[in-house]
Formats: C-alpha cells, structure tokens, sequence
C-alpha cells in the first residue's frame, strides 16, 4: 500500500490520479488532497477518498469547506501552511505535484524536504527553479517521478541506458490547435478557439499554452533538468496524432520512442506504481487505424514561444522564472479577454527585455524573481491590453 498526497486534486491531473487510485484500492491510500477553489468537486473527492488532511488553497474558503465537510473525520486547512501540511503529512510516502504554475513551488519544495518521493505534473517548478530543485531531489535522497507525458516517454525510453551515451533527447508536439491556422489570422482567434485542443484535454492554462506551443518551450526546460542534459541536445518535432510521446536518440543511431493512446492516465500511473505497470483503463494502441504518422519542425516564427523559451534557459538562471510569470499573467489575461492571442507572446518578450538575468540560489528568490516578471507584465497588459 502507498501512501498518496495529491497537490491540486481538482484539476485535470488531479482527477486522472484520482481515477487510478480509485482502480487500485489495493494498492494507494490518499493521505491529503488539496484544492484552489471548486469546493463542490473538492468536497466529493474528500467523502470518496477519505483524506485525514484537505486544504484550500485561500483561508477564506476554510468556514466554507468546514460546513460541507461537518461530521466528516477529516482536518480542514487553508492557505501555505495548509498546502505545506498536506506535502509533509507523516504517512506519505509521495506526493503528486499537479498545481498548476509558480504556486506549486513552496508545497513542492517542503515534501522534498520531508523526504516524500514526487510525481511531477507542475512543469512551471522545473522552469523556474530546476537546479536548486533537482540539488534538492538529490539533497534529500528522493525520487523525482516525471508525469508529463513526453517526459514519462523519455523515462521509460532511457531506463536501462547510459545517459553518455545518448545524443538527442527529441520530445514530440501536437502542434495544438492553431497548426494550421494561417499566421495573420493568429491575432483574432477567440479564446474558445484556444481552449479546443485536438488531441488532449486539460486545464485551461496548459491548454492555452499548447496553443502558443509555450508548452513545448516549458517542457524544453523541463526535460534540461529532469534528465540533466545540455539544452543543443534537445529537440522539438512536431507530430500532430500524438502517438509517439517523445524520442531518444542513441549515439549508435538507434532511436527508442514511447507510444500509446494520448491519456495521462497511463503516464500517471506509471509514476505512481514504478517500476511496476498496473492497469490504467487506457485504450490499447491500433497501429492500423492511423493512415500515416507525421513529423516536422516547428514554424518558430509563427509561434515564438519555443523561442523564447530556448533564449530564456541559454541566459542565465533567473530568466526562465520571469519568462514563466510573464506566461502566466498573459495567459490569465487572454483568458479573461483582455489581451489578444498574439500578443501573450509579445507580453514575454518584452518581460524577458527588461529583466538583465542572474543567479538564483534560493527558492525565496526565485519567488522574488516570480513576483518581479508578474509585476512588469501586468504593466505591459496595461499598455497593450483593451
Ligand atoms: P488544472 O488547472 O486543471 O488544475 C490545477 C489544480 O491546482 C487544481 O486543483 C487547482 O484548484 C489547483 N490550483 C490552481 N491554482 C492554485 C493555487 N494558487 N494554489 C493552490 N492550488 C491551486 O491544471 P492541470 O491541467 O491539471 O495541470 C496541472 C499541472 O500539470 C500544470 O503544471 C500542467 O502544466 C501540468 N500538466 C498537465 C497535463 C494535463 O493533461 N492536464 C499534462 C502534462 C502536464
Ligand atoms: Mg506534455
């Protein structure tokens, strides 16, 4: 039996744990759960699941979550401190790190610091913080299980393997909704448009990041650190029926690929069982029905974000983490129609101009770094935004 903590179990990556876990009774127990608002999900998941901590991501939802919780044997906390209890709780052995951007960072980093091994959805802690986490992970002697998909495809295509002797790490992309969007009508798509992703279904953040293909960009630097390798070894290859997860190239030439139907069900649960596979409910592979599986390189001039995001890692620590705020409040504007869809891209590049790059060798300065890229993006969605 293993003991589970799920940061963020209301999103999409929090309900898929909650599915396999609800397949394998047998096998994981949820310690503690943790929500940013949805109360009504929240309190169904509580009552199922049966956590001994649930926390709500704002204090003033506590009263709330207390009522519609009464007569339940569970403690209700709220804000950090609630988030930090429920990634440190004793009986948990891992914790599902499935927040959604910057927020995760301080939960994150407490449940390595309690020695809790971690399954990796929350891509934006890696983005921001990727050394002083990965010198955490082995600080602390835990595991660091990756639950994006192309990185669970690179997981399992190098188990086995010399890192030495790999020459490509080559993680694959759908391309997202707009891959055939011609270029000069990107600046009026709806938000809608942007929400309605061909092969996966997600939070609306994530999506709206496959969509600028910042996605990509963040997995990019995902993938620097959780396999530790040089940024040139990387690449991107657009490959639009999501079958192919990613790719590993040998320095032989040989090539080892995952595949499978796109569900994170089947990633997840290969975080939360390795190195045993378990049954995810996922539907088997037929080859035979795709008439053709396709690859080519991405049109970087149509979708700068991949861009920006290589130029970020190359410059030095600190511009990852005020490229990444800068996404988040672009997208939270786009999102809530006050930008258009181009300019999320403009809103970054002109956060990374204004910021001259330098170490980062705490997590509180990275938060320092984080609140520094929202503050000056926020300015120019003002300037730009209607
Ligand atoms: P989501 O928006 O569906 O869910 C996010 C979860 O975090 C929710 O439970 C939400 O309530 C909680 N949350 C949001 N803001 C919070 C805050 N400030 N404090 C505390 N809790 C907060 O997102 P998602 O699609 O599940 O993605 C989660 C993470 O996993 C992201 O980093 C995403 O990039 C990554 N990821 C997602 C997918 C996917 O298929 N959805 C695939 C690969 C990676
Ligand atoms: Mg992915």
């Amino acid at each position: 039996m293993k003991n589970i903590t799920i940061l963020g179990s209301t999103g999409s990556i929090g309900v898929s744990t909650l599915e396999i876990v609800a397949a394998h009774p047998d096998r994981f127990r949820v310690v503690a759960l943790t929500a940013g608002k949805n109360l009504e999900l929240f309190v169904r998941q509580i009552k199922r699941f049966a956590p001994r901590i649930a926390v709500v991501a704002s204090h003033s939802d506590v009263p709330c979550l207390k009522e519609l919780c009464s007569g339940l044997d569970v403690t209700i906390l709220g804000g950090v401190e609630g988030l930090i209890a429920a990634a440190t709780a004793d009986e948990a052995e891992m914790v599902v790190a499935a927040i959604v951007g910057a927020a995760g960072l301080i939960p994150t980093a407490a449940a390595i610091r309690a020695r809790k091994d971690i399954a990796l959805a929350n891509k934006e802690i890696l983005v921001t913080a990727g050394h002083l986490f990965m010198d955490l992970v082995t600080e602390f002697g835990v595991r660091l299980f990756p639950v994006d998909s192309e990185h669970s495809a690179i997981f399992q295509s190098i188990e086995g393997h010399r890192s030495k002797d790999i020459s490509k790490i080559i993680l694959t992309a759908s391309g997202g909704p707009f891959l055939n969007t011609p270029t000069e009508q990107l600046s009026t798509v709806t938000v809608r448009d942007a929400l309605n992703h061909p092969n996966w279904n997600m939070g609306k953040k994530i999506t709206i990041d496959s969509a600028t293909m910042m996605n990509k960009g963040l997995e990019v630097i995902e993938a620097r650190w959780l396999f530790n390798t040089g940024i040139e070894k990387i690449q991107v290859n657009i490959h639009p029926q999501s079958i192919i997860h990613s790719m590993v190239e040998y320095i032989d030439g040989c090539v080892i690929a995952q595949l499978g139907t796109p569900d994170m069900k089947a990633p997840i649960a290969y975080a939360l069982a390795y190195p045993e596979r378990i049954a995810t409910g996922v539907k088997p592979l037929d080859l035979t029905a795709f008439s053709g599986l396709t690859f080519f390189n991405p049109d970087t001039a149509k979708f700068p974000c991949l861009e920006l995001a290589y130029r970020a890692i190359s410059s030095g620590e600190s511009m990852p983490a005020v490229m990444n705020a800068a996404n988040e409040i672009a997208v939270s504007q786009f999102l809530a129609g006050r930008i258009g869809f181009t300019q999320i891209a403009e809103i970054i590049e002109r956060t990374m101009a204004a910021h001259a790059a330098h170490s980062l060798q705490s997590i509180e300065e990275v938060l320092k770094t984080d609140l520094w890229g929202r503050e000056c993006a926020r300015e120019i969605c003002k300037e730009i935004g209607h």
